[in-house]
């Protein structure tokens, strides 16, 4: 499985804050979730204007294109459709655009390049984006942010849409229909923010706003990390089984809601930031996104001095429902310390580094790193 890409916004970390202090709080505008919730398209859609551009890749259009051509057609609405080949760079983005300045809205359906893509497309149209997640991997159906690649799959930017997506449908029928390693990577990405908001929150962090953190953000990114640990193992048990049971229902808030508002307004951090380094390790760099923040989160409760005993419960946890507790589970056997090191030179290279409640140097990351290697070994 490749990795999809960071999907959070990189917040101004380093220049002042803007906004003279005045504190802002962004989501989409609706967020609908249950089974058969894509049927709500038509309806949703027509509230913009006539003619929708609805944006997937090759797999999704061909899986959904009939049910969402004869929803939209249903609602009186002429949708036209163009389907992401390859990466999203920004060539392959006008690609989509062009042609499409009529589109009143741009709805993106499938995984978070699809969605990145249809919110790429939305800004250059100035068009409002509905996004439709067909897994739960992540929660850019939610967040303002696009992940920019070049030909060689690089992440080389993470763009800022003006606006949250206006209007977010979350099928977990479909979600349920995915393979449930798509749930659990999500599960690790959305376990992270209640870390990094806390810690964004103690030292002088900002949001991909650049303001402040709000307390509604760590209230929310604190409630996904109590969910998660409350229903994940019923969830995932769920989705093996292909139901969309109450569990799931939860997780999947968890994960695409509360994840995507407790990071825009409560800041990213080292979890992160540790990316930069996973997305170029040895075995690792072709883990899915949320498996390598869920390692990064043991990582970053080490760099916090937490005790021994609170890492090694979360890392059990992972072990239950399948996470990483250590490099060699993201596919980074035997990390040697020219790795370690090398992994945290390119971790100091993140912006959202600046966001961890005190300064860190290489030399703490590395440590951090190698503790946290030490006591996943453990468990
Ligand atoms: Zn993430």
């Amino acid at each position: 499985m490749t990795a999809t890409g960071a999907i959070e916004g990189t917040p101004p970390a380093g220049l002042p804050e803007r906004k003279g202090g005045i504190r802002l709080f962004g989501g989409p505008g609706r967020y609908h979730q249950g089974p058969g919730a894509l049927d709500l398209i038509g309806e949703v859609a027509a509230a913009f204007g006539p003619a929708p551009l609805v944006v997937g890749d090759a797999h999704v259009m061909a899986m959904l294109r009939p049910r969402l051509e004869a929803l939209l057609a249903g609602a009186g609405l002429r949708p036209a459709f163009r389907t992401l080949e390859g990466e999203i760079t920004r060539p392959a983005i006008e690609a989509l655009a062009r042609g499409a300045e009529t589109a009143s809205v741009v709805v993106g359906v499938g995984g978070g390049k699809s969605l990145d893509a249809a919110k790429g497309v939305a800004m250059i149209l100035h068009a409002p984006v509905i996004t439709a997640p067909t897994i739960a991997s992540n929660d850019s159906p939610t967040s303002a942010a696009v992940a920019i690649y070049d030909d060689d799959h690089v992440m080389i930017a993470v763009d800022r849409m003006a606006a949250s997506p206006a209007c977010v449908l979350v099928d977990t029928a479909l979600i349920a229909a995915a393979p449930a390693s798509f749930l659990r990577a999500g599960i690790g990405d959305a376990i992270a923010k209640k870390f990094e908001a806390e810690g964004c929150m103690a030292g002088a962090g900002l949001t991909p706003f650049g303001t402040r953190p709000l307390v509604t953000a760590l209230a929310i990114a604190d409630c996904a990390h109590a969910t998660i640990l409350r229903h994940a193992e019923a969830a995932l048990a769920a989705c093996e089984a292909r139901e969309a049971t109450p569990d799931l229902e939860h997780v999947v808030e968890a994960v695409v809601l509360m994840s995507g508002l407790g990071f825009e307004n409560g800041g990213l951090s080292l979890a992160h930031s540790l990316t930069r380094g996973l997305v170029r390790a040895r075995g690792a760099r072709d883990a899915i996104h949320g498996a390598q923040v869920a390692w990064a989160v043991l990582v970053h409760m080490a760099a916090e001095g937490r005790g021994d005993d609170e890492i090694l419960s979360l890392a059990r946890f992972y072990r239950r429902i399948g996470l990483p507790v250590r490099l060699a589970n993201l596919g980074m056997a035997d990390p040697t310390e020219t790795e370690i090191d090398e992994m945290a030179r390119l971790t100091m290279t993140a912006p959202h580094l600046a966001n961890f409640a005190v300064p860190l140097d290489r030399a703490a990351v590395a440590a951090a790193i190698r503790r946290a290697e030490a006591l996943g070994a453990s468990v």
